[in-house]
């Protein structure tokens, strides 16, 4: 039956009880089935078997094993006291799942109906893939590419090229403080803030992928552009009446908001009320009053909202309020909750015009405030009986708004910040190298590099995940908060490769406005740090989970048979998902995740396999989590926090890779994307480090170390010979080099500066050789600048021919208009030139 031999080649000892061959090939006999047990038990929870399959596996190894006597009538009670209890579902029920369910519902965390409304919005896609512990990447890459219609690259290659031409962001940001009149009118003339409107009313009806091309590349010329633009696209006006409105809203408002007749604006936050925005002050009652001569059913408004985009040149109000309704009006409801509606603000009593200064991102921005004023319930969006409906309208349009205007704004930003930097680091020269050499700045660069590369990796899967009619709640808070916490970080690099050059303000400033205005993105559309700490996760966790969000429906129904059954369900699926994931995370920890199979056998294969692997820790993790704080999770924002950003960066990481497998699996990005991919790998490693170390039980802590990190921390950020290799793509021109800064304004025309220094860097670059022949002409180590000099010496010793002097000049000047900084008379500087004059004619009159 055995072989004996074997072990003792092996070593193994036998207990010295054995005496006679025979007990020792039963004792054999006998190991040989637990380990099929334990081996079974493993295979059954690796690959998530049902209950079912379980019991039915089971029993066969309890036939084989009694019909090799190794089971006694003992074994098979204790089998048939664990199985019939579990696969009687009356029994389970009753006994097992009744008393948990009651216990659940006692532990459940309170959730608020803004909470409820906020989690129910939007959909999942392969954010749950991720969540879920074992995703499938081949569906990942079969996801389409984005493309967009011959229609909208016409739009990109034609007003979209022209707005940039004409804007002038020095003008807009310090002179006017606003855009051009003349830019104003091209934007609506050419149906900028239509983007998102159906052709039916005269919109363009992008994709909403073409609209973050569009905004990624109206951000090459400035913020205040792209914000001007990417609002009235996002959540507002056109949005909520397209999915909201009635026949009537619609059909007089949407026309108009296409030709630029109605400026819209929406407004939602207080001075009380700024992230806890479902707690306005700003409130409607109900009543009968006289509107345009007639008596109507109306409501009264009182609102005092601040931080408004547009409000102050805004033709209409989306405002969102409170509605009460006293006297039982339109039904027992008296407080109906959030409610949205249209206000045309010149009616009387409207108050707008005036504005904030947010951070010198000169778009407009403002207060609104109005007190009891009167409008017919018909202002409703949606009309009457949509009142009370307006945080679910918001939370739905946000789910998909948040995903496209911020991160696509950051997106285009870091995309033309990585080509300006690069091309400044190859021109700039310090201590007799262009400072891009340097491995200081190389760290810097590959961060700008890496990061680049991966946003509109980022923006693209996100957008296109849009256009396949997903609303993804967690994806866009994911995208909103990485990518505009990213671009903050790469534009201060940005900054610091730039030293003085981006400091100095003035018309060739092309990076100080972005710098100052990140911090606006980092607030709007929820604020980060709430963002990070309550929103991914949140609702990352209820939305993605495979059974905790029927679990809480469940413990909410009030019937409670039906309550019972689905709990049941979901019950034994989550044991079973949690046991799955304990196991598979340790097995992936003890083998390195190296037996795990990855779609590609090439250098990305390894990220494939700790990707599963995070995803399992993650899925692992997060039961624990929630097992053991239960509705205290909801508080422990820091716990909450690093779990959403394991998922963040592994959706961060999966738009990475599809980016490379979607444009060809270029040899010659690797780079990038080994950069990217490396550090959010880093990265979940470092929160999943954090957070079994901050683990509020020390015990469980310590549990989950031995399971997922048993041999420590391993993975390092992406090595130096990465980020020079990331440093170089970035200062030399190439097919990689384009596809980072795809689709921005680049042209190498008069105003558009960032165009001009790619320009110059190809001079510089053709330059160098021709200066080091005039070197060697005149046997000397001249300094690179002057290079109209340099030309005049080749030419004189015959080094080079006209021709090339001719190249020496050209990068002469590009050279000198790089590094050059803008300087002013003192009055251009004093925004008060009225006070500034009288005092100086008093210090002159004193002197
Ligand atoms: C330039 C600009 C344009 C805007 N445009 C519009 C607009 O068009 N329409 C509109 O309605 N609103 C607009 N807003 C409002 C914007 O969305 C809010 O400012 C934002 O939600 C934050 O509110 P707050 O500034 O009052 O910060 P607060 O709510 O006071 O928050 C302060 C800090 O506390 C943090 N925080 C709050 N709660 C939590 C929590 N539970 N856990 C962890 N951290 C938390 C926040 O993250 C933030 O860091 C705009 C704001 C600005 C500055």
């Amino acid at each position: 039956m055995f072989d004996m031999t074997v072990l003792k080649h092996y070593s193994i000892a036998l207990p010295s009880g054995l005496t006679t061959d025979k007990s020792k090939e039963k004792f054999m006999e006998m190991l040989l089935w637990f380990a099929s047990a334990i081996g079974l038990s493993w295979f059954m929870a690796y690959t998530r078997a049902s209950l079912s399959t379980y019991t039915l596996s089971f029993t066969i190894l309890m036939v084989i094993g009694s019909v090799f006597q190794l089971v006694s009538f003992t074994g098979w009670l204790v089998f048939a006291l664990i199985a019939t209890p579990l696969n009687v579902a009356s029994f389970r029920k009753e006994y097992i799942t009744k008393p948990l369910l009651k216990m659940f519902k006692g532990i459940m965390p309170e959730m608020s109906q803004t909470e409820k409304e906020a989690i129910d919005a939007g959909t999942t896609w392969f954010d749950a893939d991720l969540f879920r512990g074992n995703p499938d990447w081949n569906k990942l890459h079969n996801f389409p590419k984005p493309r967009l219609s011959a229609e909208e690259q016409a739009f990109l290659d034609g007003p979209v090229e022209v707005v940039c031409q004409m804007t002038d962001e020095w003008e807009t940001t310090h002179e006017r403080a606003d855009l051009s009149p003349e830019v104003w009118q091209y934007l609506k003339d050419n149906k900028f803030f239509a983007m998102i409107i159906k052709k039916k009313y005269g919109g363009l009806e992008f994709s909403a992928y073409a609209q973050s091309r569009v905004l990624q590349k109206l951000t090459t010329v400035g913020s205040t552009l792209a914000s001007t633009v990417g609002v009235p696209n996002s959540l507002g006006p056109g949005e909520l009446l397209q999915h909201y409105g009635t026949k009537e809203q619609q059909d007089y408002y949407l026309p108009r908001l296409v030709n630029g007749k109605e400026i819209p604006c929406f407004a939602l936050t207080s001075p009380e009320a700024g992230s806890d925005a479902g707690a306005i002050p700003d409130f409607g009652v109900v009543c009968k009053g006289e509107f345009e001569g007639k008596e109507v059913l109306g409501m009264r408004l009182t609102w005092d909202k601040r931080y408004i985009t547009l409000a102050p040149v805004a033709t209409v109000l989306g405002l969102a309020f409170k509605l009460q309704d006293p006297d039982g009006l339109l039904g027992e409801e008296k407080d109906l909750g959030i409610t949205c509606a249209l206000i045309p603000t010149d009616l009387e009593g409207v108050k707008v015009g005036r504005r904030h200064f947010p951070l010198n991102v000169t778009f407009q921005n403002g207060p609104t405030q109005g007190k009891d004023i009167f409008v017919p319930l018909d202002y409703i969006i949606g009309g009457p009986e949509m009142a009370g409906q307006g945080w679910r309208m918001l939370v739905e349009c946000l789910s998909v708004g948040r995903a496209i205007t911020l991160p696509s704004t950051s997106a285009g930003g870091i995309k033309t910040v990585a080509l300006a930097t690069g091309a400044y680091s190859r021109i700039r020269r310090q201590f007799k190298l262009p400072i891009g050499k340097m491995e200081g700045v190389e760290e810097a660069l590959a961060r700008i590099g890496g990061n680049a590369y991966m946003m509109d990796a980022v923006t693209t899967m996100s957008t296109g995940a849009i256009d396949l009619g997903e609303k993804p709640s967690v994806i866009s808070a994911i995208a909103k908060y990485h990518l505009t916490e990213k671009m903050r970080s790469c534009v201060t690099d940005s900054m610091d490769i730039h030293g003085g050059k981006g400091i100095c303000m003035g018309p060739n400033n092309y990076l100080a406005r972005a710098y100052q205005g990140a911090p606006v993105a980092i607030t709007v559309e929820g604020a980060n740090i709430l963002t990070r700490s309550m929103i991914i996760y949140g609702q990352g966790a209820i939305r993605c989970h495979p059974y905790v969000l029927a679990e809480l429906e469940a413990a909410g129904n009030d019937n409670f048979e039906e309550a019972l059954n689905n709990f049941d369900h979901a019950l034994f699926g989550h044991i079973g998902f949690a046991t799955s994931n304990i196991l598979r995370s340790l097995w992936m920890s003890l083998t390195g995740s190296r037996l795990v199979g990855a779609p590609f056998n090439d250098p990305t294969k390894r990220y494939y396999q700790l990707m599963t692997r995070f995803s399992t820790n993650l899925a692992m993790l997060s039961d624990i989590a929630m097992l053991t704080l239960g509705g205290d999770l909801k508080r422990k924002e820091r716990i909450s926090a690093r779990l959403g950003d394991i998922l963040s960066h592994l959706y961060l990481a999966s738009a990475t890779l599809k980016r490379y497998n979607d444009e060809g699996r270029q040899v010659e990005d690797l780079p990038l994307l080994q950069w990217a991919v490396e550090d959010s790998l880093y990265e979940i490693q470092k929160a999943i480090d954090e957070l079994i170390a901050n683990f509020p039980n020390k015990f469980v802590g310590i549990a989950l170390r031995a399971i997922i990190l048993p041999f420590g921390t391993w993975l390092t950020k992406p090595s130096d010979k990465t980020d020079h290799k990331v440093a170089r793509i970035l200062q030399t021109p190439s097919e990689t080099r384009n596809r980072i800064g795809q689709g921005q304004y680049l042209k190498r025309e008069e105003g558009n500066i960032v165009g001009q220094l790619e320009q110059t860097l190809d001079d510089i670059l053709a330059a160098e050789p021709i200066f080091d022949k005039v070197c060697q002409a005149v046997n000397q180590k001249l300094p690179f600048y002057r290079l109209n000099e340099v030309a005049d010496i080749g030419l004189e010793a015959n080094a080079i021919n006209e021709s090339e002097a001719q190249l020496l000049r050209k990068a002469e000047l590009g050279r000198k208009a790089a590094i050059d900084v803008d300087d002013f008379d003192s009055i251009d500087l004093a925004a008060n030139k009225s006070l500034f004059e009288k005092i100086k004619k008093s210090q002159e009159h004193a002197a």
